[in-house]
């Protein structure tokens, strides 16, 4: 890396980031834990950008509860994910995909801000997102925009984030005791491994009835982005789950997701497992 090639900017708080963000524009790439920016700027990747480095801006390191939502900084690491204690009681699928992120020494510095924007369909931490409900704060030096994040992903390694904007935070619906909720990552290893399915779902089921009041599924590594399963929720919304109705769910899913081949695993594959994981998750309850 030759260091005439690009300058180097230390933000130590949000408006320092803003503001040098906002004058140079199209010219800058943000830098967090550096996990798959470095890597991808050896592959050549961002080599004519100028680097603005955040992980120091402490300010955007937190986890907050308030009433029925938590807020995380973006700066948040996997680590922090992994012993908050909110976050294990109200948010279990996101402490569950941290749990199994990369390797100790990856997870000290990965965070989700950069797990978000890197946008990997793959990407763990970003089904339990989705159930979740969560909600990005894109800022830049003029205002902050709330964008869901189903919309923000618009294919891999797209986002609609502007030049002149970076995540500052992400906010989640916080599950109630009643919810059960789950996260399972199929990998070709037990660590360091990139997702060949990953799969989040929360569920409420009435106890008088017994039928399911809420219920929310979400798939990575079977779509050009991280996808929620709408089809598959609507049949189970307001039923019994039984075993004829759980393996139908799991048909529907394989309808919903359209993975492709790669060097991990083959597309049938994938259908295959997106319909047996969903089975797994549903009919053995973890929590
Ligand atoms: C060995 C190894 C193992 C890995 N294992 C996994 C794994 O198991 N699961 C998984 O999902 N990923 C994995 N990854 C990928 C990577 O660790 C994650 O995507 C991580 O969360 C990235 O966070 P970071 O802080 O390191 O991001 P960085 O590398 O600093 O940045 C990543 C991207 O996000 C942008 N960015 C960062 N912060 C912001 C912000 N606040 N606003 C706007 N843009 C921002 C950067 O410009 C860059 O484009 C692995 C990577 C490596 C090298």
């Amino acid at each position: 890396m030759s260091l005439s090639s690009f300058s180097y900017w230390q933000a130590l708080s949000v408006p320092d980031a803003l503001k040098i963000l906002h004058n140079e524009q199209q010219q800058v790439k943000l830098l967090a834990g550096g996990t798959d920016f470095t890597v991808q700027r050896k592959e050549g990747l961002w080599q004519d950008k100028h680097i603005l480095d955040i992980w120091k801006t402490k300010e955007l390191d937190y986890i907050r509860e308030s009433g029925k939502s938590i807020q995380l900084g973006a700066r948040t690491t996997m680590d922090e994910l992994i012993d908050s204690a909110v976050i294990r009681k109200y948010a279990k699928p996101l402490h569950l995909a941290a749990c199994v992120f990369a390797s100790p020494q990856i997870r000290n510095r990965a965070t989700l801000g950069g797990n978000i924007n890197n946008a990997s369909p793959a990407g763990d931490t970003l089904p339990a997102l989705f159930v979740l409900n969560a909600k990005l704060k894109l800022s830049s030096a003029k205002k902050d925009r709330l964008v869901p994040i189903h919309e923000f992903f618009l294919g891999p390694r797209k986002t609609l984030l502007q030049p002149n904007e970076m995540l500052t935070e992400i906010i989640i619906d916080k599950l109630d005791p009643k919810y059960q909720s789950d996260f399972y990552k199929l990998g070709e290893r037990n660590a360091v491994a990139i997702a060949i399915v990953n799969l989040a779902v929360c569920r409420k089921i009435d106890p008088r009835s017994h039928k399911v009041t809420d219920i929310r599924i979400s798939y990575g590594s079977v779509a050009p982005t991280v996808i929620r399963a709408p089809q598959t929720e609507q049949l189970l919304l307001h039923q019994t789950l039984t075993e004829s109705l759980i393996n139908k769910a799991a048909e529907r899913a394989q309808s919903e997701v359209s993975p492709i081949s790669d060097v991990r695993a083959s597309a049938d594959y994938r259908k295959e497992m997106s319909a047996s994981l969903l089975k797994f998750l549903l009919k053995n309850n973890r929590s």
